[in-house]
C-alpha cells in the first residue's frame, strides 16, 4: 500500500503542468484578491451559509455557466448539471439535489435550462455511437419518438435540432415535476415553480419556454399523485 502511494506521489511531482491549468490556480488567486478589494468581508459572509431561491438543473456544456448567464452570485443558484439537462428518475444524484433544493433550502424555482447548439442532443439525433453516453442520451431519443410527426416534418436539420432542444427542456420540466418530491411539496406549499428555458448561444439571452408550472394538474391523469394519506386508504 504505501509503495502505491509513493508512487503516485512520484508521479505527481512529475506532472508537467501546462497553462491552462496554472492559469486556473492564478485566476482563483485574482478573483480572491478581487472580491477582498470590494469587500473585505466577501468570503467571511460566504462561509456563513447559503439561501438560494433557485435551482438550477442545466447542461454541463461548458458555455452555460448558471450564475454567468443569469447575472448572478455565489450563494443565489443552487446547482445541477449533465449532459443535455436531462431528467432521469432514476438518478439518484438529481433526485437528492432536487430534494434538498426544495425541502432543505426552500427553493421557490426549478429552471430547467438546455441551450440551442447542444451536443448531446445534435448526437441524439444520429446514429453514431459515442460509447456509454449514448446510454443516456437515449433518454433523449425518446424525447424525439415522442414528437417524431412534428420534427420529422422539420426538413432544415439546424431547425429541427433546436426544435428537439426545446422539446427536451419542455419534457424534463415535466419530468422534475412528475416526481414525488414536486407533487409532495406542491400539496404543502404554493410558491414553488418549475420553468423551462433555453440559453441562445449566438445571442446569451434566454428564451423563456412559457412552460412554468405550478401545479400537477396538468401532468395527465396517470401521473398525478394523491397525497401519501389518501393513498393508504
Ligand atoms: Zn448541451
Amino acid at each position: 500500500m504505501s509503495t502505491i502511494n509513493n508512487n503516485n506521489q512520484n508521479n505527481n511531482l512529475k506532472l508537467v503542468t501546462d497553462d491552462s491549468y496554472t492559469a486556473l490556480l492564478r485566476g482563483n488567486s485574482q478573483w480572491v484578491d478581487l472580491k477582498l478589494q470590494e469587500d473585505s468581508e466577501y468570503f467571511h459572509n460566504l462561509a456563513k451559509g447559503q439561501s438560494p431561491k433557485v435551482l438550477w438543473i442545466g447542461c454541463a456544456d461548458s458555455r452555460v455557466p448558471a450564475n454567468e448567464v443569469t447575472g448572478t452570485k455565489p450563494g443565489e443558484v443552487f446547482v445541477h448539471r449533465n449532459i443535455a439537462n436531462v431528467v432521469v428518475h432514476t438518478d439518484m444524484n438529481m433526485l437528492s439535489v432536487l430534494d434538498y433544493a426544495v425541502n432543505v433550502l426552500k427553493v421557490k424555482h426549478v429552471i430547467v435550462a438546455g441551450h440551442y447548439g447542444c451536443g448531446g442532443v445534435a448526437a441524439a439525433m444520429g446514429n453514431k455511437q459515442f460509447g456509454v453516453i449514448d446510454n443516456w442520451l437515449r433518454h433523449i431519443k425518446d424525447v424525439y419518438r415522442l414528437h417524431s410527426k412534428e420534427l420529422d416534418a422539420i426538413e432544415d436539420i439546424q431547425a429541427r435540432t433546436n426544435r428537439l432542444v426545446e422539446l427536451n427542456v419542455s419534457e424534463q420540466v415535466y419530468n422534475v415535476c412528475k416526481t414525488t418530491i414536486i407533487q409532495n411539496a406542491w400539496m404543502e406549499r404554493h410558491d414553488l415553480e418549475v420553468h423551462g428555458w433555453v440559453i441562445d448561444l449566438n445571442t446569451g439571452l434566454v428564451k423563456d419556454m412559457k412552460i412554468s408550472n405550478s401545479s400537477p394538474h396538468n401532468l395527465g391523469y396517470v401521473y398525478e399523485l394523491d397525497s401519501v394519506a389518501v393513498a393508504a386508504h
